[in-house]
Formats: structure tokens, sequence, C-alpha cells
């Protein structure tokens, strides 16, 4: 059974946007050494921009893009759509497959396209050269030639940096970002957001086997966080010792996976969340 004072403190929680599963995730909370956030959509808005083009026909490398990318719910994807604007014939395209954390493949008409990361295009064999950007860079190509790339930029949540800064205020020791991201992408917002260590180029797999690793460096009383948007992560925050889910486009696998949920897409939720489990305690010890 939960003891009252543990109701009463995920009542309050729930009031709040914060959906805590257990009284035994209120007891972690105020335990919490290390924190771990995934980028895009968790301490990124997410909402990225297409902000340039670069290929011999341009309009052209754009069309292929958003039809590459007609079916995947992937906020780089997104933005792609937009960018290009116009309605996209479904019928013209057949073979879609997503590779979580490196692209997507799909036939349109007769040409097979190739989109996503420079991982990916290595992967299968498509030359293309290494470019140098704080953005996110998109590569494309058609059976399996390189034609260009996009690059598409991102922008940090207004609360991210105060987040951090509270969650050390609090305590914790060790705040990690992992992304599937490029190095340079994340070196940019280790410093703006004061974060101490990044790990990126970070494959869905390669997330859990980061978190299983930091948390055996935990002493037994350390909790591991994880705090994903829920694309591709659900099973990081299955892995962690509190898994937290943002609201808005997170999927029900990481509904389901998590912990706690938050409703708002806010990381500052979190630190709000390890107040009230600290507050809560006081009143039960
Ligand atoms: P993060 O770890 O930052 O949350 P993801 O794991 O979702 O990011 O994606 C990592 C990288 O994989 C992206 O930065 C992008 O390069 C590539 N990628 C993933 N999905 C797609 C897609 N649908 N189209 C193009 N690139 C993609
Ligand atoms: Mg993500």
């Amino acid at each position: 059974s939960i003891p009252l004072g543990l109701f009463a403190g995920i009542g309050a929680a729930g009031k709040n946007g914060v959906l805590i599963k257990g009284g035994n995730y209120l007891e972690a909370l105020q335990k919490v050494d290390c924190v771990v956030f995934d980028k895009t959509g968790t301490l990124t808005k997410g909402s990225f921009q297409v902000v340039e083009i670069h290929a011999e026909d341009k309009e052209e490398l754009l069309q292929l893009a958003a039809y590459a990318e007609a079916y995947s719910n992937h906020p780089i994807a997104q933005s792609i759509r937009n960018a290009y604007g116009k309605q996209i014939d479904t019928k013209r395209l057949s073979k879609y497959e997503e590779f979580a954390g490196n692209g997507v493949c799909v036939y349109f008409d007769e040409d097979e396209l190739m989109i996503g990361n420079h991982r990916f295009m290595e992967t299968n064999n498509i030359n293309c050269p290494v470019f140098d950007h704080t953005g996110t860079i998109v590569y494309v190509s058609k059976n399996k030639v390189y034609l260009g790339y996009l690059v598409i930029d991102d922008e940090v949540k207004e609360t991210s940096k105060e987040a951090i800064a509270q969650l050390k205020k609090q305590g914790v020791s060790r705040i990690v970002m992992l992304s599937g991201d490029h190095q340079k992408a994340g070196e940019a917002l280790a410093s703006k957001l004061e974060l101490d260590e990044i790990y990126m180029q970070m494959l869905p797999d390669d997330k859990v086997k980061k978190v299983e690793e930091l948390l055996e460096e935990e002493t037994e009383n350390g909790k591991l966080v994880f705090v994903g948007d829920g694309i591709n992560d659900a099973p990081v925050l299955a892995r962690a010792d509190i898994g937290v889910a943002m609201g808005g486009i997170g999927s029900d696998a990481a509904i389901e996976a998590a912990d706690i949920v938050l409703m708002k897409d806010d990381p500052n939720a979190l630190a709000y969340a390890i107040h009230l489990a600290k507050e809560t305690m006081k009143i039960l010890n």
C-alpha cells in the first residue's frame, strides 16, 4: 500500500502536469544524481527549419527530400515537408523504410531515394563529402548517387538553460546529453547550456548502452533519470532508474515505457518534480 503522503505528492504533481506512475518514483526523485537528456525535442524545440539547400538543382533536391520524408514523423521530416510546401502524391511512393537515428529509404517512381545523416550514406556506400556545421545536415541521394544536402536548424528551448542550472542547484552532479546528431551540433549546445558531458552520433541502441554504463558508475543511493521526447527512445526510458517522457509529440510506446510523464514540453518540469518529491518526503519523514 502507498502511504497517504505519497498520494498527496502524486496528486499535486498531477495537477501541475507531472504524471508519476508510483510512489517509488517520488522517493527515487529526491536522490537524483545524474540526469541524462536526449537532445532533439527535449532540450531543443524539435521544430526544425530548412535554412540552406546545396545542390545543382535545389528545387529538385527539396522535392526529392520531401517525397522521401512523406511518411516520417521525425521533426526533421516535418521541416522538409514544410519547406517544400506542395502536395505530395503518395501514389508515386513505395517500399518505404525508416532507419531510426539514421534516415529513410523509399522508392519514388522507379528511383530509390535515401536521405539521412553521413553515417547512413556511408553504410549504404554512397560517396559524399563531410560538412562542418552546427546545424543538422541531411544528405540526399538517388539510386545511390549523392545529389546534395540540406542544412536544418533547431532552436534551444527557452527554459533549457534555466532547467539545467536549477538541477545543479538541487544537487544533481552529472548532466549528460545523448544524441544521434553530429559532434559539432552537440558541442555548440553543451557550451550554451553548461552540460557536463555529451555523447553524440548515438543510435537508439548506443543510448541504451551508454545509460547502462552511467548506471554502473552511480552509487547505490544515486539515481539516474533519463528525459526524452519519446521519439526512438522508449528502450532508454525503460532502462533508466527513472524514465521521464515529455508530452506533446511523445509516442504511446514512450508513455508506456516511462515512469513519469511531463505533459508540458518543458525541461523545467523535471526540476519541479524533484522539488515536489523533496517536499513530500520532508512531510513524511
Ligand atoms: P536525437 O538523438 O538528437 O533525439 P534522433 O536519434 O531522432 O535524434 O536522430 C538522429 C539523427 O538521425 C538526426 O540528427 C538525423 O541526422 C538522422 N535522422 C533520423 N531520422 C531521420 C529522418 N527521418 N530523415 C533524415 N534524417 C534522419
Ligand atoms: Mg529524440
